[in-house]
């Protein structure tokens, strides 16, 4: 029987035969007894394998609906092992607004291995093309992208891909598995961060790689096994157990954030909103927009005494998370770009990236209703009273 994701991430296929506890016990072992010599072992040593690992990786090949999931100890190890399955040689095309520390890892690291990358602007699938090498192998996408959301057509990119014989692997982390489901669309390999969503308390760092490829799935566990990049024990229990409220937080979310993108589009103090709901090609192959969003303030210079002003979000990088965290690019995920270099690319100190939590949308949006009055109204008198009775 196919279960839905919202029953498979809660039903335990293990229960009653591995063992009997709602939760799988903890194996926190690095290795293990074996009393044969030379027997056939399931498990011998823990960066090889274990049964915490296995659990996880087996749900989420199945959210995927994929045959193999490899869990890595970030989003950045699983790409890495993605992009390390290439030679000395080949050729791969990538995004113009990649994820920063994906972009870190090709151009400071994977270079010096003479693996070589193309940046494209992606959601141009012509431009896609004409960057294709005799070399190319990979064509990496990331969409939505971020921080100002551009979306590319994923099934557009594996026709082309296919009528050359490239893979397509796609960076899924801004809509999970439920989301967005890119293999289905003709991708070869999905990567989520499992920090963000997938995690959603905040509290552990890890990341997957997806795939249905036996050859790519055969290269991603020797590079797990052979580089030591695995996920622990530990965090692979954590992550078995968060992932069972992945549906209830990610579509409370979603239900949430768009009651902010409606709030925000209606400021006079907002110049724009950037949300994935809001493209028709996102829209064509994935279920919502999502539950993160941009907005830029007319004024960017109001942008330090409007987060003063908020109470509610934990102002910081990363998303997905059960409490809704601001992020500011500039002086975050982007303050390594050039101000002149981000400024071109629209990424300037008034821009903001929402991701919307699990709080009272209501209590959201009366924060932020707050804060642009604060920011904004020089006369709002600024008194702990009001400040009080707000919070
Ligand atoms: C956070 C993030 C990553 C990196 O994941 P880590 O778990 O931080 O290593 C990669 N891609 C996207 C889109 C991300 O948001």
């Amino acid at each position: 029987m196919t279960l839905s994701k919202e029953t498979e991430v809660i039903y335990d296929a293990h229960r009653g035969q591995d063992y009997d506890s709602a939760n799988p016990p903890l194996y926190d072992s690095s290795t293990f007894h074996q009393q044969v010599l030379g027997g056939d072992t399931t498990y011998d040593y823990a960066r090889s394998g274990n049964p915490n690992r296995n659990l996880l990786e087996e749900k989420l090949a199945k959210l995927e609906g994929a045959d193999y999931a490899f869990a890595y100890a970030s989003g950045i190890a699983a790409i890495s092992s993605v992009l390390l399955t290439l030679n000395s040689g080949d050729h791969v095309i990538l995004p113009d607004d990649v994820y920063g520390g994906t972009f870190r890892l090709t151009e400071q690291i994977l270079t010096r291995f003479n693996i070589r990358f193309t940046t494209v602007d992606t959601t141009d699938v012509t431009a896609i093309e004409d960057a294709i090498e005799s070399q190319t192998k990979l064509i990496y996408l990331e969409t939505p992208s971020n921080p100002l959301f551009k979306i590319t057509d994923i099934k557009a990119v594996a026709q082309l891909a296919q009528a050359r014989d490239l893979l397509v692997a796609v960076d899924n982390t801004f809509m999970t598995p439920l989301g967005q489901s890119p293999l289905t669309l003709g991708a070869d390999i999905v990567v989520h961060s499992a920090t963000k969503f997938l995690g959603g308390h905040s509290d552990i760092i890890a990341g997957v790689a997806i795939t249905n490829n036996k050859a790519v799935a055969d290269a991603l566990y020797l590079l797990q096994n052979g580089t030591g990049n695995a996920l622990s024990a530990q965090d692979s229990w954590t992550l078995a157990k968060h992932l069972k409220t992945l549906p209830v937080r990610f579509n409370q979310s979603v239900s949430n954030a768009q009651q902010l993108v409606t709030f925000l589009s209606e400021r006079d103090e907002v110049a724009e909103v950037y949300y994935p709901g809001h493209n028709e090609t996102h829209l064509a192959q994935a279920k919502h927009g999502g539950a993160v969003l941009g907005f830029r303030l007319k004024d960017e210079n109001k942008a330090q005494t409007f987060v003063d002003a908020l109470s509610l979000p934990l102002v910081s990088v990363s998303l997905g998370g059960v409490e809704t965290i601001l992020s500011h690019p500039a002086t975050m995920s982007h303050a390594a770009v050039p101000q002149d270099v981000r400024e071109a690319r629209n990424i300037t100190f008034g821009l903001f990236r929402l991701s919307v939590g699990l709080e009272d949308p209501d209590e959201l949006i009366a924060d932020f209703n707050y804060a642009f009055k604060e920011a904004f109204n020089d006369s709002t008198v600024t008194s702990t009273q009001t400040q009080h009775t707000h919070r």
